[in-house]
């Protein structure tokens, strides 16, 4: 592994990242307005974009012109194939801008070579998801063989990584786990933290009444994780099914789902809710969309609190990010950092001058 060159020696990377925080600033504006009840206008430009990719692929270019403005790019894979080449190259030019890209590839089968190419590209995080801690419990609800598919794609990143002497993509699991599933974790954990595991985020969908950390598998499998260095989050249960805040997304996001329809949420995009659909990727200007009135309508609807019947599913797992929640620019500012100090330390090991 490298030792992180001093961003500021790689000027061009420094401006990127500084204007990269301005749009987080922004966006902190947003959030300001909302709380003082203020109408804000939208930020310039989305600053988290989200596509939902499946067998029919639309233009990746035509999310360009979106890069130089956004933090975080999520890239969801929701059939099971192999992504082409076309993915790996938007993950490099999304890279080259300074934006933090995950990789969730679901159940598509990711090839050494493809997964060579997410490395060479500066791919972020690679998140791959578990529908319980164990083989049985996955496969009973992925499909057969489906464990051994994902554990195939981490023992390849693993090697990868390696090979490269790079520290990206963040190895990540996301587990989904029920109650009889617990007693499986500690083990994961251990077998996690020996591919190179380094973030396991834990999803407990029936605890029994309990809260998940005083589960004693799960605060057993935290101590374990912190202790072989894998970062572990626990999300917070939703403490009701009524909208809380004023869903920040709608003045963040840009979702487009796998016929290339836009949304103003992930959310939106995965479960196709018509009534959120705003433009089509490769008929509309992505800007004209972004400040036009049918996201306008949705952000006014949403600082009203009148949610649309599609918002329930997201509410009712507390997903999302809300006005009155903490920080909610805390993670995008994190992940432009990690995606710019990536982008220097690439420079720097290919030993090029300022990006
Ligand atoms: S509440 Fe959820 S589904 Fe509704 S707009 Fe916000 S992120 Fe999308």
């Amino acid at each position: 592994m490298l030792t992180l060159p001093a961003l500021e020696q790689s000027s061009g990377v420094h401006a990127l990242l500084e204007r990269k925080l301005v749009a987080c600033d922004e966006l902190d504006r947003v959030v300001g307005a909302l709380r003082d009840g203020r109408r804000p206008a939208a930020p310039a430009s989305p600053l988290e974009l989200f596509v939902a990719l499946g067998g029919r692929t639309w233009n990746l270019a035509r999310l360009d012109p979106l890069l130089p403005g956004a933090a975080a790019l999520d890239v969801r894979l929701v059939d099971d194939l192999t992504p082409g080449p076309e993915l790996a190259a938007l993950v490099g030019r999304a890279a080259d801008q300074g934006v933090f890209v995950t990789l969730v590839p679901g159940a598509a089968v990711l090839p050494p070579e493809t997964i060579r190419a997410f490395v060479v590209a500066r791919l972020g995080r690679l998140t791959v998801e578990l529908a319980g801690a164990s083989a049985r419990r996955h496969d009973a609800v992925a499909g057969a063989g489906r464990w051994d598919v994902a554990w195939r794609v981490l023992e390849t990143l693993h090697e990868e990584r390696l090979a490269g002497g790079v520290r990206w993509p963040e190895p990540s699991v996301h587990v989904e786990a029920r109650f009889e599933d617990l007693a499986d974790l500690p083990g994961l954990v251990v077998k996690l933290a020996g591919v190179g595991v380094t973030r396991l985020t834990l999803r407990v969908t029936e605890t029994r009444g309990l809260r998940p950390l005083e589960l004693v598998a799960v605060a057993e499998s935290a101590e374990l994780a912190e202790t072989l260095g894998m970062a572990f989050h626990e999300p917070a249960a939703p403490d009701c099914d009524e909208p809380r805040g004023v869903c920040v997304h709608r003045f963040a996001a840009f979702a487009v789902d796998p016929l290339g329809v836009i949304y103003p949420c992930a959310q939106g995009a995965l479960r196709a809710v018509d009534e959120y659909a705003v433009g089509g990727i490769e008929a509309d200007d992505p800007f004209e969309v972004w400040r036009g009135a049918a996201l306008e309508a949705g952000r006014e609807r949403a600082q009203a609190l009148e949610y649309p019947a599609g918002c329930a599913w997201c509410l009712g797992r507390g997903d999302g990010k809300r006005h009155d929640d903490g920080h909610p620019t805390g993670r995008l500012r994190e992940a432009t950092h990690i995606a710019c100090q990536n982008l220097a330390l690439d420079t720097a090991r290919r030993g090029g001058g300022t990006p």
